[in-house]
């Protein structure tokens, strides 16, 4: 007998279940990460953005087609008004196993108890560096101590999980894979390395020449630390390793050197409604456009998002020597 598929679940044309939906919340930040953002940047009008209310009608809709997971990132999404009501209103909806956020760290000192009310309960905290000349060099604006200090905020509050996140670029932070590893050591967190991904024109280096490989990472990390491969996964795409007689994994992601595609879990929502099937891909629905043409039809908001499957692509088409391939930034869909 062929088993009946329950037919909310999402499932795209690769046989691809997705049951993770990251939502960039706003496209403002404190912060201008040299891989991140232009130096300059023009924000999205407010009537372009989504509104709380709407964010919220989307994530019941996901959780209601089969998404167990939801991260709230951005731009810098504690910097939101109302982050904190959204964040509760998302963390109690029936059926969402897991919330979790990425945050630059730059409001946690204070903000870390409220999140935990909120019932978030895995942190990504992004930490490119432990030098604080540096770290103001890369975020051009951000203060090291602010962000570790919330790193200690964090703590405090016993969240499941914390991980920092380091984007790795050759000649500004690479020397530093060892520092940061015996940081999260010491702290009992994770970390996970990035490879820096072609989205958005940035001016202060070129992308293939700043290319620093996980496999590179790795190879600097092993004569200080036995890392053994580990099977777990945390829906992401990360590949992690123990570092052995610590709490710590290390994960590499690597959208270069590792393709992860074949089994994406995942879709994005920018800070302007379009649902996002790839990151590396332009291929998009405007569901702020059903949300405010039929206000209330979740009916209808629901079968634009099974619909979207259906355009899924089966793989990014990164290419870190012809930048920029996609020309949105980070921030409007969310790292
Ligand atoms: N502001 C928050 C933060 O920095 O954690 C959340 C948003 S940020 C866009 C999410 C993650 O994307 C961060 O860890 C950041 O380092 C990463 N990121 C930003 N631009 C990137 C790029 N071009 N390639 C790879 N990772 C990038
Ligand atoms: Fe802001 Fe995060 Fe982008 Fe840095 S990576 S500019 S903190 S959104």
């Amino acid at each position: 007998m062929t088993p009946v598929l329950n037919p909310t679940l999402l499932i795209d044309r690769f046989g691809r279940t997705v049951d993770y939906l990251r939502i960039s919340i706003t496209d403002r930040c404190d912060f201008r990460c040299v891989y991140c953002m232009a130096e300059e940047m023009t924000f999205l009008p407010r009537a372009h953005v989504l509104s709380l209310e709407e964010i919220e009608s989307l994530a019941q809709a996901f959780v209601e087609l089969g998404v167990k997971k939801i991260r709230i990132t951005g731009g810098e999404p504690l910097v939101r008004k109302g982050a904190l009501e959204l964040l509760t209103q998302i963390g109690h909806l029936d059926g969402l196993e897991e919330l979790v956020i990425t945050t630059n760290g730059s409001q946690l000192e204070t903000m870390a108890p409220a999140l935990k009310a909120a019932q978030v309960k895995r942190i990504n905290i992004s930490l490119d560096t432990l030098d604080a000349d540096k770290f103001k060099a890369i975020t051009r604006t951000g203060d090291l101590s602010q962000v570790l200090r919330g790193i200690q905020a964090a703590k405090a509050e016993g969240f499941d999980r914390i991980k920092l996140n380091a984007v790795i670029l050759k000649g500004r932070n690479h020397l530093e894979v060892n520092e940061l590893v015996q940081f999260a050591v010491d702290n009992e967190i994770d970390i996970s390395f990035i490879e820096e991904m072609p989205l958005g024109v940035v001016e202060q280096h070129d992308r293939a020449d700043a290319y620093y490989s996980s496999a590179a990472i790795k190879a600097d990390l092993e004569p200080h630390f036995t890392l053994i491969r580990t099977l777990e996964k945390t829906g992401g795409p990360s590949n992690y390793f123990n570092v052995v007689g610590t709490k710590t994994r290390v994960g590499f992601i690597s959208p270069h050197s590792d393709n992860f595609c074949s089994t994406c879990n995942r879709v994005r929502l920018t800070v302007e409604g379009r649902l996002l099937l790839c990151l590396g891909n332009e291929h998009s629905v405007d569901l702020k456009a059903v949300l405010r043409e039929h206000p209330g039809d979740m009916a209808l908001l629901k079968q634009a998002i099974i619909d979207a499957m259906l355009i899924k692509p089966e793989k990014h088409e990164f290419n870190i020597n012809e930048q920029p391939v996609i020309l949105r930034y980070m921030n409007m869909t969310g790292g």
